[in-house]
């Protein structure tokens, strides 16, 4: 049985069609699966009964199921959502002043093998169909009304330039006005350096783009982040110089500030010059140490040191402040420890 979470447009169109419907039988159905975030084709009131009936015994609306929902002391929530073959995933809801941003899974577990990322000793479990994507902002849109919901970035499991066709058609769903209307401005992918996929992204859907880069030399980088052996600084900075960018807009450089390892002066200096010539904002983000990591966090003062260097340098520089750690749901924390009784629900 098809779920409806899974069609998009397209695919409720043919839907309708072939059932001899006309088509703007479609956007009804859209509306009521993706903007009211219906739980059942019964729901959709304003669809003739007998043409409800007959969708019931084609397609169904089926979620993943909430397994645990854990809150942290600073109010991030993360969400232990269970899929049909029994994988979990999780996603993390991050309040801001008015408004949530949504941190969104993109695979179970990833193949990229970071070596400080919990997800990373996971390993990779498989891609997300299009309905587990939507499915980690039409829960919590279900779950709470009252939150607005405003930003979406793909920084949680996995690499969603991995995931690309299904991490797309799940970007122009959310985005759609008849969905959950999410503005594309507000949408950031995060991808830690898929240099075959970043060209169509822009193209395809319109939204942010934020580079996982962690070290600003390929020796240092390889050591991190083994994708680098594929796709080495030059090739990925080469991606970034092409990257269609709006104007007054910036590519985000993500970089884990790792104590001792990636965050002397020298590391800040040698990022100054590798991004020299591209339209950036860095985004500094102290390492979260997660159960047997080989890394820790940097020092205050290295911290504080890092940013005044780029600072110093005209370089957009920000500070990421940890959210959500006492739950492990900050960045590069997402490891389903669930599964084996690490974390305890809340
Ligand atoms: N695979 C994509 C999406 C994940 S984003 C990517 O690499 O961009 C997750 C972000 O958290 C990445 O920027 C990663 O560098 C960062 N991260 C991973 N582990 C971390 C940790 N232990 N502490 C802080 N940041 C971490």
């Amino acid at each position: 049985m098809l779920n409806l979470l899974d069609l998009g447009k397209d695919g409720m169109i043919k839907l309708v069609t072939s059932a001899g419907e006309p088509a703007y039988r479609a956007d009804q159905l859209f509306q009521w699966t993706y903007q009211k975030a219906a739980g059942s084709i019964d729901e959709m009131t304003n669809i003739s009964k007998v043409f409800r009936k007959r969708l019931a015994s084609r397609v169904s609306i089926t979620y993943p199921k909430i397994l645990e929902r854990h809150v942290s002391s600073d109010g991030t929530e993360k969400l232990a959502l269970g899929l049909r073959d029994g994988i979990a995933i999780e996603c993390v809801m991050i309040p801001e002043d008015t408004h949530w941003t949504i941190c969104v899974s993109s695979q179970a577990g990833c193949s990229m093998g970071c070596r400080f990322c919990h997800t990373a000793t996971m390993g990779f479990l498989r891609n997300l169909e299009v309905n587990e994507i939507i499915s980690q902002v039409l829960i919590p849109l279900r779950e709470f009304p009252a939150r607005k919901i405003r930003n979406i970035v793909f920084m949680g499991m996995g690499e969603p330039l991995l995931n690309y066709d299904n991490v797309v058609k799940a970007i122009n769903i959310l985005t759609d006005p008849l969905g959950p209307g999410i503005s594309r401005r507000r949408i950031t992918v995060s991808t830690c350096g898929i240099v075959t996929r970043i060209p169509q992204l822009w193209g395809d859907t319109r939204v942010g783009l934020a580079i996982s880069l962690n070290a600003a030399t390929d020796e240092k980088r390889n050591l991190i982040m083994p994708v680098n052996a594929k796709y080495p600084l030059a090739r990925l900075k080469d991606s970034l110089m092409h990257f269609p960018l709006p104007r007054r807009s910036r590519i985000t450089l993500e970089y884990v500030l790792l104590g001792g390892v990636n965050d002397s002066m020298d590391d800040a200096s040698k990022l100054a010059k590798l991004v020299k010539g591209l339209r950036v904002k860095v985004n500094l983000i102290p390492f979260n140490p997660w159960p047997g990591a080989p890394y820790r966090a940097p020092e205050d003062r290295s911290i504080v040191a890092f940013r005044e260097y780029l600072l110093s340098r005209h370089i957009a520089t920000m500070l990421r402040t940890t959210r959500g750690d006492d739950i492990l749901a900050a960045c590069g924390q997402l490891a389903g420890g669930w599964m084996n009784g690490k974390t305890k629900a809340c």
